[in-house]
Formats: structure tokens, C-alpha cells, sequence
């Protein structure tokens, strides 16, 4: 087809449908209504087709459509839009009613390539624009796309050799108690400094490590590094101190996770209580009802979990009820908003009261100043992260700066503060 449209100078178009979150109906209604959706989508499609256009399934959830002979790619703008809305039609399977929202990338012969192989990588590249836009929505190919396409390859090859080939370590950020100035735990973060591409921010990285799956070593390695340094830390005069580990929900799903977590407590000695897990909000209310059995899994092994980023994504109050967090963290658009805008710092108030009925602790993250830490501590807030305390440090400057000289009292900067607020400290959480 490419052949004769290069012989009389036509266009052509190449639609990539993707149907968004089709993995959620598989697994919550099961394979067969998940065929039955594939099957009236596809039958709708070819019903949309004109005759000299082919439409195909390309595997799993991901179909493509050739538009054979268009005037220009506005006709694969509105094609795709057509695409969209048949797809977006609601379809009854077994007892169900669906409706299923698509991402679509569309190339263009000849100006996105001239054999079939770089026009699907080109649509493919648009197709991920579009899902990162937010989904249900088409995107054309841009040679910008291009440029990302390879620095995300790019990013992948070389994250599969970082652990290998040492390149990966740990930070960590004290966890500091407001009223006693205490270092009450510490949270890892990790690194990936690059040969060639330098250091890559983690916000960078992680994302690619979720979706190529790599993130379960990575995670893995995180884990066991940073339970070993927590129990070394403790082993060298700092018993109560607590050990904070992000983790991605790729990570948490994953079969083996919790048989991990088990083994690597054991391996290292470290106490289940001496652990804290953090998962952020979203992750959290991805496929909420698996979450919640997997939680119950790993509070009866004792590590706490935390919820991070706190209040900027969709928390379900009835989620926070049926389960014991062990603490918020209290995202830092607030804490960076509390001065300035005072609905900031009523919503702040009550994420720190509800925290308190609740009976989990509450910290909150990226504490800049001390005007900021004074109003949290104002509030209720009983414990602070960020530079204004410490940035993140090697393990090294942490256990130096930090652990050494860990006695009540030894830091000036809370100790005033404690004072201010007068004899009776805010109420301890058990
Ligand atoms: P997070 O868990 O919410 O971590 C807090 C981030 O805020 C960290 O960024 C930290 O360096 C930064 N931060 C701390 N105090 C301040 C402050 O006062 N001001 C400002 N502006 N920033 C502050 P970082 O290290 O770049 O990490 C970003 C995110 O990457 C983390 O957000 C976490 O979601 C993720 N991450 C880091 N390490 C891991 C890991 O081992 N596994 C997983 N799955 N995710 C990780
Ligand atoms: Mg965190
Ligand atoms: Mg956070």
C-alpha cells in the first residue's frame, strides 16, 4: 500500500488505538467479559472503516488502523476523533454495561516516515504522548517525540545496568520531632548518578524503572541497603530510630513483595517495627479493594505504612477508616502555602486534627523554614522533614551529623520552640 501511494503521491495515516485502563476490567470482571469488549470494539471499527482502510489488532489491548489515500492529516485528525467516539459507545457485556475511553497516536505517510516500521514506531511514540497527556485524548507524531522516544530508550538500557554496575545509593533525611528536637527516623531516597548522563533526578528515573518493571530489583535493593543501615545505626547507639522506604505500587502488587520484606527483616535483624513502608496516596487508590487485602497482609508482619504526598491525590476518608496507617505525610504544596494562603493552612489544620482521631502521627514534608515549622507546630503537627533541618545526606554525614551526639536537648533550634509552646508537649500518638 505504501509502494502505491509513494508511486501516485498520496498520504496515508496510521492510527495506534490504545483502550485506556482495559487491564482494570480484566481483572476485576474477568478474561471472557474482557474478549467480549475486545470483540464489539473491533466489530465497531470495521463498521467505522471505510472499504479501502484496514483495521487490524495489534495484540493485548492495542489496535491499529490504516487510512488509505487522505488528503492531508487533518483527515487522520478527524478519523481519529471518529475512532474515539465508537470507541467510547457503551457496550453491554454479560451483565455489564462499559464504557471504554481510548488514547490514540496517528503518523502520516510520507511525513513521519516512509516504511511501515517507522511509521508504528512514530505512532507508537504519539500514542505515549497521548496516555501521558491523561489519556482519552489523540495526538499526531511531532519530531520532538522522536527526541523523547530515545532518551526514555535511552534511560531504560541504562537503568537495566545501574545496579550491576554500581551506580545506585542511598540518601537520607532525618525525621525530627518537633517538640524534643529529636531525630525520630530517617527516610531513604535513592540516587542514580550516570557516567555519561550525570546525576538523574529520582522523579526522572522512577517512572521509567515502574513501567519497564525494573523498579522490583531496584525497590528490592533499596529495601534491603536501607534496613541494613537502619539496623548498623542502631547496633551503634540509636535503638528507636525508624527507617523510612518508599515504594512504588508496582512494587507492592508484585507477588513476592511481601515475602521480600519478610526475608530482608530477617536477614538484617532489623525489627518489623522499626520499619516504615510509604506509598503515595494514588498508588494507594489504584485498585483499591487488592490494596487493602495486601495491607492487612503486611500489618500482621509489622512494618507501619505511611501515606505520602498526602492531600493532593484522591484518599477515600472510608480507606483511611478501614485501615491504621501509621502516619501522613503531609504533601508540601501545603506546607510551602501554609504562610501565604490561610485556606492552605485551615485544610493543613484539619488533615493534622483528622490525623489525631485517627490515631496515626503526621509529618510534614519539605519544611524550608522556621516560620513554617512554628505554624505546623502550631497546629498540632508533631514531626518535620526537610532542608530547613537537613537535606538528604550519605549515610556516612547522617549517622555524623545526626546519631552521635542524640540526646534530649540537643538541638537549639527546637528547643526554643518547645519553650514558646509551653509546658505540656502535643499530645503523643501511641
Ligand atoms: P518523596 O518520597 O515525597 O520525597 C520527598 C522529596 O522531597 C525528596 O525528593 C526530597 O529530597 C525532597 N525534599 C526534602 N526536603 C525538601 C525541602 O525542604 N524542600 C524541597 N524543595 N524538597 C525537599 P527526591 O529525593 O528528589 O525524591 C523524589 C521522589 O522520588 C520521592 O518523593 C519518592 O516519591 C521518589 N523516590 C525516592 N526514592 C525512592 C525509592 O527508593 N523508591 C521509590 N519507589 N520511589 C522513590
Ligand atoms: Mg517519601
Ligand atoms: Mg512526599
Amino acid at each position: 500500500m505504501l509502494a502505491e501511494a509513494g508511486r501516485h503521491g498520496e498520504k496515508a495515516g496510521l492510527l495506534i488505538i490504545a483502550l485506556d485502563h482495559f487491564k482494570v476490567v480484566n481483572d476485576s470482571l474477568g478474561h471472557s467479559i474482557g474478549d467480549m469488549v475486545l470483540k464489539s470494539i473491533a466489530e465497531r471499527m470495521k463498521d467505522t472503516a471505510r472499504q479501502q482502510d484496514i483495521v487490524s489488532r495489534l495484540g493485548g489491548d492495542e489496535f491499529v488502523v490504516v487510512l488509505r489515500n487522505i488528503k492531508d492529516s487533518s483527515d487522520a485528525g478527524m478519523a481519529a476523533d471518529r475512532y474515539k467516539r465508537v470507541v467510547a459507545q457503551e457496550i453491554c457485556a454479560g451483565h455489564h454495561r462499559l464504557i471504554n475511553t481510548s488514547s490514540i497516536g496517528i503518523s502520516v505517510f510520507p511525513d513521519n516516515g516512509f516504511d511501515a516500521e517507522t511509521l508504528i514506531k512514530n505512532a507508537d511514540a504519539a500514542l505515549y504522548a497521548a496516555k501521558e497527556m491523561g489519556r482519552n485524548t489523540w495526538q499526531f507524531f511531532t519530531s520532538d517525540m522522536n527526541r523523547k522516544a530515545l532518551e526514555r530508550l535511552t534511560m531504560e538500557n541504562a537503568l537495566r545496568h545501574a545496579l550491576a554496575e554500581d551506580q545506585l545509593y542511598l540518601e537520607y533525611q532525618p525525621q525530627v520531632e518537633i517538640a524534643t528536637g529529636r531525630v525520630v527516623g530517617a527516610e531513604a531516597l535513592l540516587r542514580w548518578r550516570h557516567p555519561e548522563l550525570g546525576q538523574v533526578p529520582p522523579n526522572t528515573f522512577i517512572p521509567i524503572a515502574e513501567n519497564t518493571g525494573e523498579i522490583v530489583r531496584i525497590g528490592e535493593w533499596v529495601l534491603k541497603s536501607a534496613c541494613a543501615q537502619a539496623r548498623e545505626w542502631q547496633c551503634e547507639g540509636a535503638p528507636s530510630l525508624i527507617i523510612s522506604v518508599n515504594v512504588s505500587a508496582v512494587q507492592f502488587r508484585h507477588p513476592l513483595f511481601l515475602r521480600t520484606v519478610d526475608e530482608v527483616l530477617k536477614e538484617t535483624g532489623l525489627g518489623p517495627e522499626h520499619l516504615e513502608l510509604e506509598m503515595t496516596e494514588s498508588q494507594l487508590m489504584e485498585h483499591p479493594e487488592m490494596m487493602m487485602v495486601l495491607l492487612r497482609q503486611l500489618r500482621e508482619m509489622g512494618p507501619g505504612l505511611a501515606i505520602d504526598d498526602f492531600g493532593i491525590g484522591y484518599c477515600g476518608l472510608s480507606y483511611l477508616r478501614q485501615f491504621q496507617f501509621s502516619r501522613l505525610k503531609i504533601d508540601q504544596s501545603f506546607v510551602r502555602s501554609v504562610l501565604v494562603d490561610p485556606r492552605d493552612a485551615a485544610l493543613t489544620a484539619a488533615i493534622v486534627n483528622m490525623a489525631r482521631v485517627l490515631k496515626m502521627k503526621v509529618i510534614a514534608e519539605c519544611v524550608e523554614t522556621a516560620e513554617q515549622m512554628k505554624l505546623l507546630a502550631s497546629i498540632g503537627c508533631q514531626e518535620i522533614q526537610g532542608y530547613y533541618f537537613s537535606r538528604p545526606v550519605s549515610a556516612a554525614v547522617f549517622a555524623e551529623k545526626f546519631l552521635q551526639r542524640q540526646h534530649p536537648g540537643a538541638y537549639a533550634w527546637t528547643n526554643g520552640l518547645a519553650a514558646e509552646m509551653g509546658p505540656t508537649p502535643p499530645a503523643q500518638v501511641q
